[in-house]
């Protein structure tokens, strides 16, 4: 059985076939179908922003798909970027520019007031119109400066206290049995299994 992971961000296509190499699916990403198709993340949610994007990609490819939507979370900024996360510093910023900006809103904020979130939701769609979700969640502080080579995003902003280091120190084995993604992962597993399974009987 084939499964689309609807992920254009090379971060996230490695940390997905790790995350799902125990699946019993052949992973297919949208490139190796030639499908670019740019999903506006229009939602006032990581879910709908998720299913939105499932779909879409469900319905272009005809297979069962994999899609999330995923974003920080700072307390202090009132749940800040959230669903703004990716376009946080705008059009064409890199993801040091948004990490950059987050580090600028949050000068002189003290350490134990810049606790944050990760959240991810992954949304399952299959090509006959079922929808399914679930989310992950991952708790931390934003540094006070960037740290650490691995991962993407806001990973050497987000410190990991039961660790001692940023998301972007920690080894990606750990990274990808913690993190939010690896929460919402875990959490989709038997409904992934699931329909895999229907898909196949049927
Ligand atoms: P999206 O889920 O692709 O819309 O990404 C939302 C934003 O959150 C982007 O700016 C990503 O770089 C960031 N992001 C998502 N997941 C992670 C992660 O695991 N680490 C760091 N940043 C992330």
């Amino acid at each position: 059985m084939k499964l689309l992971v609807a992920t254009h961000n090379p971060g996230k296509v490695q940390e997905y076939r790790e995350l799902l190499s125990e699946l019993p699916a052949d992973l297919v990403f949208p490139a190796e179908l030639g499908l670019d198709i740019r999903v506006v993340e229009s939602g006032d949610s990581f879910e709908e922003n998720a299913v939105l994007k499932a779909r879409a990609f469900s319905q272009a490819s005809g297979f069962l798909t994999l899609a999330d939507d995923s974003g920080l979370e700072v307390d202090t900024l009132g749940g800040a970027p959230g669903v703004r996360t990716a376009r946080y510093a705008g059009h064409g910023a890199s993801d040091a520019d948004r990490y950059q900006l987050l580090l600028h809103n949050l000068e002189g904020v003290p350490w134990e007031a810049r606790t944050a979130r990760f959240r991810c939701v992954v949304a399952l769609a299959t090509p006959d119109g079922q929808l399914h979700t679930a989310e992950g969640r991952c708790e931390g502080v934003i540094a006070l400066a960037p740290s650490g080579e691995h991962g993407f995003g806001y990973d050497p902003v987000f410190y990991m206290p039961e660790y001692g280091c940023t998301m972007a120190e920690l080894d990606p084995a750990i990274k990808n049995r913690v993190s939010h993604r690896a929460r919402a992962v875990q959490a989709a597993w038997p409904i992934l299994e699931a329909l895999l399974k229907s898909q196949q009987a049927g």
